[in-house]
């Protein structure tokens, strides 16, 4: 069938509204009925071409839709389900990393496979259309995914916020858990965009005190505030930020840091790592573009949090969510008022201003710029 997506034919210019060819499911996948996709840093640096993919191709993977066709064997997905689109998976259920509560470790579920397949989609050239940044290409009316991507939720649960939820909070709030955040503990957080605001919401939950909230903007760290953070600072302001996070912890530096800022660089990992307690946990949340360069910041990373302290080193994808769980109960904590998410959408916009939308998110203007299909 035919559906209009945004599609972005050369790296780093802006995206083309096209008609595009979609076939229909294939064993194990659905096609949903998009309904809207939040505009993430990552889809940036799908765009920019920062981390590997082909073009044509079709960035969005923070989307919420209907699922309007299921493949053969499809059996948790029902044609009318209302679901999150995710680039992670539920997991098997059944191997040892499922069984221990690790489903995005999966090992059995064959999510390579799905990013072997070919994309579903093609142009009117013919050629095929991939997606970026993910395998949901959630810029376009409709998406072609596995099964196993998408977890069904509640029908009350407003669009627009929903989609936050598919990678946002789980990648953001979904890291805090994973680190292991302890009552009590002291967080601090760098970088205060959608992920960050959403890192500070669950080190804030779990009961960390003081949240320190780290970015270069006013407006950002303001924001902070108000999703929990209990203190900000702002590099630009002060003398040494790695000291101005000690004297915030008793000189010992934070239990638990998280870096969320998408231009991640040797100079702010080593500051993450100084800024941390020796017994401290490190959570590089953005991949900053999976670059060569990248890859050996975090291996460099890995060896100096180790170097003689007991620090340790994380950066689990998606936030390491056991979405088949964590997304219902996000929406649970959503409609009982304990998830923030609607000040975290700072615009609506149509398709064809997709390009307004990115350009919100790259001067920073903006939070979370949602496309409404
Ligand atoms: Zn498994
Ligand atoms: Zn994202």
């Amino acid at each position: 069938m035919k559906m209009r997506a945004a599609v972005c034919n050369k790296h780093g210019k802006p995206l083309e509204i096209e008609e595009i060819d979609v076939i229909d499911p294939r064993p194990g996948e659905v096609l949903v009925k998009v309904d809207a996709t939040a505009v993430c840093q990552s889809d940036l640096h799908g765009i920019d071409g920062d981390v590997p993919g082909k073009l044509p191709g079709i960035a969005g993977h923070e989307t919420a839709g209907h699922a309007i066709k299921t493949g053969e064997g499809v059996h948790r997905i029902k044609v009318g389900d209302y679901v999150c689109c995710t680039t992670t998976t539920v997991g098997c259920g059944f191997c040892d990393e499922c069984l221990a509560g690790r489903r995005s470790n999966c090992t059995i579920h064959p999510m390579m496979e799905q990013a072997m397949r070919q994309p579903g989609r093609s142009n009117s050239k013919g050629e095929p259309v991939s997606t970026l940044a993910g395998k949901v290409g959630g810029f376009a009316e409709y998406v072609l995914l596995d099964e196993y991507a998408l977890v069904k939720i509640d029908e009350s649960m407003p669009v627009d916020k929903a989609c936050l939820i598919s990678c946002a909070v789980i990648s953001g709030f979904g890291s805090a858990i994973t680190a292991g955040v302890k009552p009590f503990s002291s967080a601090a957080i760098i970088g205060t965009g959608s992920v960050g605001i959403n890192a500070i919401q669950g080190t804030t939950f779990l009961g960390a005190c003081p949240v320190i909230a780290v970015d270069m903007l006013d407006s950002r760290l303001e924001a902070a505030k108000r999703f929990g953070a209990t203190h900000m600072i702002n590099v630009n302001e002060v003398p040494d930020t790695i000291q101005a996070v000690k004297d915030l912890t008793g000189g010992k530096g934070a239990d638990y840091v998280f870096i969320t800022a998408t231009t991640a660089s040797n100079a702010l990992s080593k500051q993450a790592i100084e800024m941390s307690s020796p017994n401290g946990v490190i959570c590089r949340i953005s991949l900053g573009g999976m670059t060569p360069e990248t890859m050996q910041d975090i291996e460099w990373m890995r060896g100096l949090a180790g170097f003689g302290t007991s620090r340790k080193f994380i950066s689990p994808m998606m936030g390491g969510s056991n979405i088949i769980q964590d997304i219902p109960n996000y929406v649970k904590m959503y409609q009982a008022g304990r998830l923030q998410l609607d000040s975290l959408v700072t615009g609506h916009y149509p398709l064809d201003k997709i390009n307004e939308a990115i350009e919100k998110l790259r001067s920073a203007e903006a939070l979370r710029s949602i496309i409404m299909m």
